[in-house]
């Protein structure tokens, strides 16, 4: 297959997923940007937060990326599948992002995306405008607790939020549901009124917490960021998606 003018543009890629049920409908590839303006105190993927090449993270090119999707193509297609952004936060690299989605919208690929939100809308518009599906994270609906826990406060998400619903795509909403964190009743029914009223059809989809990615932060040399939080047991996201139901919003899961 002919290579696209920009497929040399390099990126910085933790990794590409291929055979992905978790990120979206159908068999996808999940390409993990490297590159996050947050800190969430309990984040997975360490790894991602700075632009640097480290034992996780190696430089691609878009032709090479290319090269990988098309062997995977037909499972796409006879999957309704298709690729996932994902990271780190996939806007931080955002003319990398930008071209790779031109390229494979031009080729008829579902593209779905997984962000922060944390972003300047008008930069981002062009890639958001081209996706099939978005998922987003609210981590905490109280500004101030979000800023405690993630380094970054909500205003600007909830607004891109309210953006993205009037895009009119399918939108799912995403929670990391940490037990005594964020699991209480007042966030959870903000969250979920916020849902309702901004999103056509949006969804929620509960994230519980795990510890999985902890050992990374001593290999990265990043001890002083380890925190460690708890799963919420089965009755804690019972009661969790019973409050966002009686929000006339649905709760969804991928995973
Ligand atoms: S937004 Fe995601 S990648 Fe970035 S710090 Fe938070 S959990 Fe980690």
């Amino acid at each position: 297959m002919a290579l696209d003018s920009n497929g040399g543009i390099k990126g910085l890629i933790m990794q590409l997923q291929h055979f992905s049920v978790n990120d979206g409908d159908g068999i996808r590839t999940v390409i993990f940007m490297a590159g996050c303006p947050l800190r969430c105190k309990w984040c997975c993927n360490p790894e991602s937060w700075s632009l640097e090449i480290n034992e996780y993270v190696d430089e691609m090119s878009i032709s090479e990326i290319i090269d990988e999707v098309d062997r995977h193509i037909i499972f796409y297609r006879y999957s309704n599948g298709g690729i996932t952004y994902s990271g780190g936060e996939p806007t931080y690299q955002l003319n990398f992002l930008e071209n790779m989605v031109d390229i494979f919208y031009n080729r008829g690929i579902h593209q779905s995306i997984e962000t922060s939100g944390y972003f300047i809308w008008e930069d981002v518009y062009g890639v958001f405008e081209k996706m099939d599906f978005i998922f987003v994270d609210i981590k905490h609906f109280n500004s101030r607790r979000h800023k405690q826990l993630t380094g970054v406060h909500n205003h600007s998400i909830l607004d891109n939020i309210r953006a993205m619903g009037r895009l009119g795509k399918d939108i799912v909403i995403r929670i990391p549901l940490i037990k005594d964190i964020n699991d209480d009743e007042g966030n959870i029914a903000d969250t979920a009124e916020f849902v309702y009223r901004n999103i056509p059809n949006g969804k929620i989809e509960l994230l519980p917490y795990h510890s999985l990615g902890n050992y990374k932060y001593k290999s990265l040399g990043l001890d002083e960021y380890e925190y460690s939080f708890q799963t919420p047991d089965e009755e804690d996201i019972q009661r969790v998606k019973e409050i966002i139901n009686s929000y006339d919003v649905q709760t969804i899961e991928y995973r």
